[in-house]
């Protein structure tokens, strides 16, 4: 708990990022932190279970989703913003604020049936993780947990993930 405390203090408030009233929490002080970033990796790959593989989401959820996974002894598979995969498994596109966004899963690695843990740095409104879950159930994986390091819950992004276990180490 006091290693989480240390880890909360390092998370960077920035006012008015991406967008005039928005409160973005900058997580990369603790990902800079040889320490808090081993405890982060750590803490979350005691929630992954049952899982066999680690989905990080783009792109600072490749950054913990890829540790998570290493300690867990387990790969990790991206999902990417639309575009950047040269094959692709599965496509969904949820809305944002202003717009709407697509997630990309690559093909050929996730086999039907395999259990998934997704990590992810901040869960906000939940449309990303909602999003990536979506995608993986769409090729027939099963989702055992997300993880993140960050959960802003007053933007109720866990209502978003129905009834799935949400693992957060910090909440704001
Ligand atoms: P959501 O879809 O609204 O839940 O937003 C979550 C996604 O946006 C995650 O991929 C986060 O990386 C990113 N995000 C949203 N708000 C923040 C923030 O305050 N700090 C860092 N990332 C954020």
């Amino acid at each position: 708990a006091e290693d989480l405390l240390r880890i909360a203090d390092l998370i960077r408030p920035v006012p008015d990022h991406p967008e005039p009233g928005v409160l973005f929490r900058d997580i990369t002080p603790v990902l800079a932190d040889g320490g808090a970033f081993a405890t982060v990796a750590t803490e979350l790959a005691a929630h992954t279970g049952e899982a066999e593989l680690v989905v990080g989401v783009e792109a600072r959820g490749f950054l913990l989703g890829a540790a998570v996974a290493l300690v867990a002894g387990l790969g990790t598979v991206p999902v990417r913003k639309a575009g950047k995969l040269p094959v692709v498994a599965a496509s969904r596109s949820y809305d944002l604020e202003y717009g709407s966004a697509t997630l990309e899963l690559p093909a050929g690695v996730v086999e039907p049936g395999t259990r998934i843990y997704v990590v992810d740095d901040v869960l906000a409104t939940g449309g990303t993780a909602a999003a990536a879950c979506a995608l993986l159930t769409d090729v027939g994986a099963e989702i055992v947990g997300f993880g993140t390091l960050l959960e802003l819950t007053a933007l109720q992004g866990r209502a978003k993930l129905g009834d799935l276990r949400v693992d957060a180490l910090l909440s704001a």
